[in-house]
Formats: structure tokens, C-alpha cells, sequence
């Protein structure tokens, strides 16, 4: 399915396709999350003792969505509202998120999923450190086999950088489809930026613009059966 997901984005001449740094499998300290369904994944999220911020969350934030979605936006880490809930993206930057979606024609939940690189807060929303990140991807890198989306949003950083495997501004990111495992990757910026950012708010609107015009060209490529 990815294979044949590459091959159309190439014939659509979009590129270059960045694939994102392999985590080795028997990396130490990793969870294994590579057969678990969506209980088993769940459960190993709300019992993960991975890394230090288990000693600080009120609740993990697994993700939240169509588990069929088309649609996969990834965030960084929750925030003090979604440590209290347990849903990503619920306070003001979530507004804006939804507003977002809506701005194209989508909605949480329908079609879509939203998760977050990392499920357990951070201190003081201070951005999540390598080790965080490398203890929480075998679960993101799990939810993502399971969706198969058939597009991407990244959302700020830190989920740019994971998901592409290297150190970049956003600004030198977006504006192009990027591909993680043969999966189109779009990125724009971080809601809690927009709302500090506002002059940036036009681009983040030409990236999704980006994003729904990519979503049209791979279904328009799409063989009926698929
Ligand atoms: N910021 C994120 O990156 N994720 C959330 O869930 C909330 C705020």
C-alpha cells in the first residue's frame, strides 16, 4: 500500500521524498510495539513507565480520531489541558486547530485523526527532550501503521523534525510534500505559535490549501477498488 502511495506521489512529481531516520528495533529501553492493535496499544500508552515524564503526567494523551482516517495531523506534546483531559489539542491551540480544520472542509473525529509525538507532558510545557521522544515513537510509529493515512499534517517542530529525521526550520520545510515511509507529509506550524504569530497565520493557511489540493490529487489517482 505505501509502495503503491510513493508511486503516485512520484508520478505527481512531488518530492523530494525525505524518509525519516530508522530508530533501531532492539534500541535499549524501546517498547515493543510492532504487532498491537488498538487495545493493546492503548494500553501500553496508559502503563508506559518509558521515560521520566511518567513521574509528572496526571494522564497520557494517546490520540483521538477515525482510526480510518484519511488525515493524520501530529502535534508535539500535550499541554497542561490535555494532561488534565487526556485528549490532544483541547485548549486555546486546539481552538485554532479546529478552526483550521474547518477551514478546509474537515472536522476532528471525521475522517481524521490528531496525535501527539509524545503522550505525556512535559514540565512547565517545555519541549520534549530526544530521549522522551525516542522512548514515545514506537507508539506514534504503531498508530501510524494501524491508520494508514493517506496524508500527514505535521504540526510545528518537533514533529516535523521526528517524523523527517532531521534538524530544520519550519519555514525551509513547508511549502513542499514530504513522504515519511512512503506516507505524504505536509508541514506547517504549530497552532500555540499562530496564536503568538499571528503575521505567520497566511502561510499556515497556504499550507493547508497544500494539503487539501494533495489529498484531492491522491484520491483522484486512486484506483476505484482501493
Ligand atoms: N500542543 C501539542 O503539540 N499537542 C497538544 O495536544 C496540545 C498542545
Amino acid at each position: 500500500m505505501t509502495g503503491r502511495r510513493e508511486l503516485y506521489l512520484q508520478e505527481m512529481g512531488l518530492g523530494p521524498v525525505w524518509r525519516a531516520r530508522a530508530v533501531p528495533a532492539d534500541a535499549p529501553g524501546l517498547v515493543d510495539t510492532g504487532t498491537m492493535d488498538w487495545a493493546e496499544l492503548k494500553a501500553a500508552v496508559a502503563g508506559c513507565t518509558a521515560c521520566e515524564l511518567h513521574k509528572t503526567r496526571t494522564r497520557t494523551v494517546f490520540g483521538v480520531g477515525d482510526e480510518n482516517a484519511d488525515w493524520l495531523f501530529i502535534g508535539e506534546a500535550p499541554g497542561a489541558d490535555e494532561d488534565a483531559q487526556g485528549e490532544p489539542f483541547v485548549g486555546q491551540a486546539g481552538k485554532l486547530l479546529d478552526n483550521m480544520l474547518k477551514s478546509i472542509g474537515l472536522k476532528r473525529g471525521d475522517n481524521v485523526y490528531i496525535a501527539n509525538v509524545v503522550k505525556s507532558r512535559p514540565p512547565g510545557n517545555r519541549n520534549p527532550l530526544p530521549d522522551e521522544i525516542a522512548a514515545c515513537m514506537p507508539f506514534l510509529r504503531r498508530q501510524i501503521e494501524l491508520i494508514q493515512p493517506k496524508l500527514i499534517v505535521t504540526l510545528g517542530k518537533v514533529a516535523s523534525e521526528t517524523l523527517l529525521g532531521r534538524e530544520a526550520t519550519i519555514a525551509s520545510l513547508r511549502g513542499k510534500v514530504h513522504a515519511y515511509q512512503g506516507i505524504p507529509l505536509i508541514v506547517t506550524y504549530h497552532p500555540a505559535y499562530l496564536l503568538r504569530t499571528l503575521q505567520d497565520k497566511a502561510r499556515a493557511w497556504e499550507d493547508l490549501c497544500l494539503a487539501k489540493q494533495t489529498m484531492q490529487d491522491l484520491c483522484s489517482k486512486e484506483p476505484a477498488t482501493l
